[in-house]
This record gives structure tokens, C-alpha cells and sequence, in this order.
């Protein structure tokens, strides 16, 4: 288990969590508990196809869950049940902090 801040609130990230400790994960990958701040992982994914790399699915699953506890942290709650949004900045914002980079403007 690790921990993070997000926006200074301490989050618990279980990332090699089990269906045994986590009865959601038979229905998903991972979700995040803004109550109990926490971030739960899959130790496995659910449908993982025969050309995805389950480390690939893992990090971007992670990515997904951070994200929405930043916008719940920010008391964007709405705009946190848009899943397309969501995963479209979990997909891509490696992308966009790589041009961050090379513009060295992080
Ligand atoms: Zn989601």
C-alpha cells in the first residue's frame, strides 16, 4: 500500500488489491472512495485483452482512479461522473506532461 497527497489530503493506494478484500473489483478494475480516501487497484484486470501488457492497464487504471480524486477534491463531483473525460486524461496526460517537459514549463 502506498500513500499520496491529493490537493493535501492523504489517500491510501491499494494497488495489488483482490476481489476477497474488495467485493467492487468483480465488476471493475479499480475505483476510488473519497469518503475513506482511498484508491483501489486490481491486482489482475477484469478483461485483459491477449495484445495489452497488464502493467500498461494497471498504470493507466491508477492514472484513472488519481484523476478522480483530484476533481473529487476539488469539489468537481460532476464532472467526475464523466467517465470519457476522465479516462481521456488518464490516456493522455502522459502525453501532455511529455510537452510540459520539453517545453520545461512544469
Ligand atoms: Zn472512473
Amino acid at each position: 500500500m502506498q500513500k499520496v497527497k491529493v490537493l493535501g489530503t492523504k489517500y491510501e493506494i491499494f494497488d495489488e488489491a483482490t476481489n476477497d478484500e474488495f467485493p467492487l473489483l468483480q465488476n471493475m478494475d479499480g475505483f476510488h472512495d473519497v469518503t475513506n480516501k482511498k484508491i483501489v487497484i486490481a491486482g489482475f484486470v477484469n478483461e485483459l485483452g491477449a495484445d495489452q501488457d497488464l502493467k500498461f492497464v494497471k498504470n493507466q487504471v491508477t492514472r484513472h482512479e488519481i484523476i478522480h480524486a483530484f476533481m473529487s477534491e476539488s469539489g468537481m463531483e460532476e464532472w467526475s461522473q464523466n467517465e470519457q473525460l476522465v479516462n481521456w486524461f488518464a490516456i493522455q496526460s502522459p502525453k501532455i506532461f511529455k510537452v510540459f517537459q520539453e517545453l520545461d514549463i512544469l
